[in-house]
């Protein structure tokens, strides 16, 4: 029986610890951060051994992990985006393309950049559709922001040829999928700039933290202008000779670094249980004709923290989550379950209402911009659709055989008793 119905639930442990990151660290990053704290040197660009500071270590690492010709550490994933955007020259009367299922954050930056996001669909992989985002392209569009939502890489060889094509720059927003890679070529070093970010709710952490990486030594040149607005005074010499201009102070602390680093090492081993542990649940609920799969582009890339199945419909989807919540399994559905979610366009509000810091000057009425994006809250049903019947569980990477067989049983528990009483409520209808 159910235990929504009285009987034994499949699961009563709790099930797993909300971060990923922090459920890491150990003796490393203690003596990673007390290294720091005993060279007495927390600034980067502070005198002697620029080159070989924490923040120009880590660096080096994701040059290396993301095998991109340069990397510029910065103190969060927006301040990331804001500098690959303003690296690659986009600003106002500029039209970026951003899916309607992400982090608003991912459309903040555009803002902060003086540019017009442009919202589109997502299709059954939960990032952008391809075809969604060609249909938006208009004069104005410069630039478009795949991002690699809960660790799923983008379609990224459609979305590559269509930007080559219409000559747009692509900036991969690799937040939530550090880590990752598609078809062996890791996230964040496939589009002409990817970004991460290093807060607590990311694959890894610096407590705060972001990075930039690409192959484009002007966009690194201007990204480091924007990111620091004396960048040059420091005696930092810049990837090729640009004009300066004013930036903002975005710089990344010896601290964070140091905690990144030894956090970052971690990656490779993390993701690997994070996959063994998803491919145990995935092959045990496959079978299941009640429920379908997220698509996932490369399975084999897939960080593997979130497992999607979507119900027929959102009612079903709702059923569904109470039953496997009951049975010990927390869960959620995405859209409609509560609470207002910033990761769907519906919960942007400064962006729906076009609202900046003052009414005056704005990206969409300042006079560069020729463009007439419209937005409103139905301009993207697929999207919600899609997230309004998706179950999401976390996975996580202390996740033992026993704990992903109790996810099966609980799933298959559920899905057993869904079909049974859609099977009698169309006995009843003949
Ligand atoms: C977290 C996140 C960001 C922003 O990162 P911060 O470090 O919090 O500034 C950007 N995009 C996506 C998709 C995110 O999940």
């Amino acid at each position: 029986m159910l235990a929504k119905h009285g009987g034994v639930p499949v699961r009563t442990k709790p099930w797993v610890p909300p971060f990923i990151s922090t459920e890491e660290f150990d003796e490393q990053e203690k003596s990673f951060v007390l290294g720091v704290l005993e060279k007495k040197r927390v600034f980067r660009f502070y005198g002697e051994g620029i080159q070989d500071s924490e923040a120009a270590k880590l660096e080096a690492l994701y040059r290396q992990r993301t095998r991109s010709d340069y990397a510029l550490a910065v103190n969060a994933g927006t301040s990331a985006l804001v500098s690959a955007l303003v690296g690659a020259g986009i600003g106002p009367g500029d039209e970026v393309i951003v899916p309607g299922y992400t982090y608003i954050a991912t459309a903040a930056a555009v803002l902060i950049a003086r540019a017009v996001p442009v919202i589109v669909e997502i299709d059954d992989t939960l990032t952008m559709d391809p075809a969604a985002f060609e249909t938006a392209i208009t004069p104005y569009t410069k630039a478009v922001i795949p991002v690699h939502m809960r660790g799923t890489p983008c379609q990224m060889d459609e979305i590559m040829a269509i930007a080559r094509k219409r000559r747009l720059i692509v900036i991969e927003d690799t937040a939530q999928a550090n880590g990752g890679s598609y078809k062996g070529r890791p996230l964040g070093g496939i589009g002409d700039a990817g970004c991460f970010s290093f807060q607590q709710y990311k694959v890894i952490t610096s407590g705060e933290g972001g990075l930039v990486v690409t192959n484009d030594p002007g966009l690194h040149a201007r990204a480091s202008v924007y990111h620091d607005c004396a960048v040059l005074f420091w005696g930092v010499e810049p990837s090729t000779r640009i004009e300066s201009f004013a930036g903002e102070n975005y710089r990344m602390s010896e601290i964070q670094a140091a905690l990144g680093l030894a956090q970052s090492g971690k990656i490779d081993g993390v993701v690997a249980r994070l996959r063994s542990a998803k491919k145990r649940i995935v092959n045990g609920i496959a079978d299941l004709p009640g429920i379908r799969l997220q698509r996932v582009p490369d399975a084999e890339g897939d960080v593997s923290y979130s497992l999607v199945f979507f119900l027929p419909d959102g009612e079903r989807a709702r059923a569904f989550s109470e039953l496997l919540a009951a049975e010990g399994i927390p869960n959620g559905t995405i859209h409609n379950n509560g609470f207002a979610d910033r990761h769907i366009y519906v919960n942007w509000d400064y962006v729906l209402d076009k609202r900046g810091a003052t009414p005056n000057d704005t990206p969409w009425n300042c006079a560069s911009y020729k463009g007439s994006v419209q937005y409103d809250r139905d301009m993207c049903p697929r999207t919600l659709d899609l997230l309004g019947r998706a179950i999401s569980i976390s996975i996580h990477q202390t996740l033992t055989e026993e704990d992903c067989q109790d996810v099966v049983e609980a799933i298959r528990k559920v899905a057993a008793h869904m079909a049974q009483s859609d099977a009698g409520a169309a006995a009843q209808h003949q």
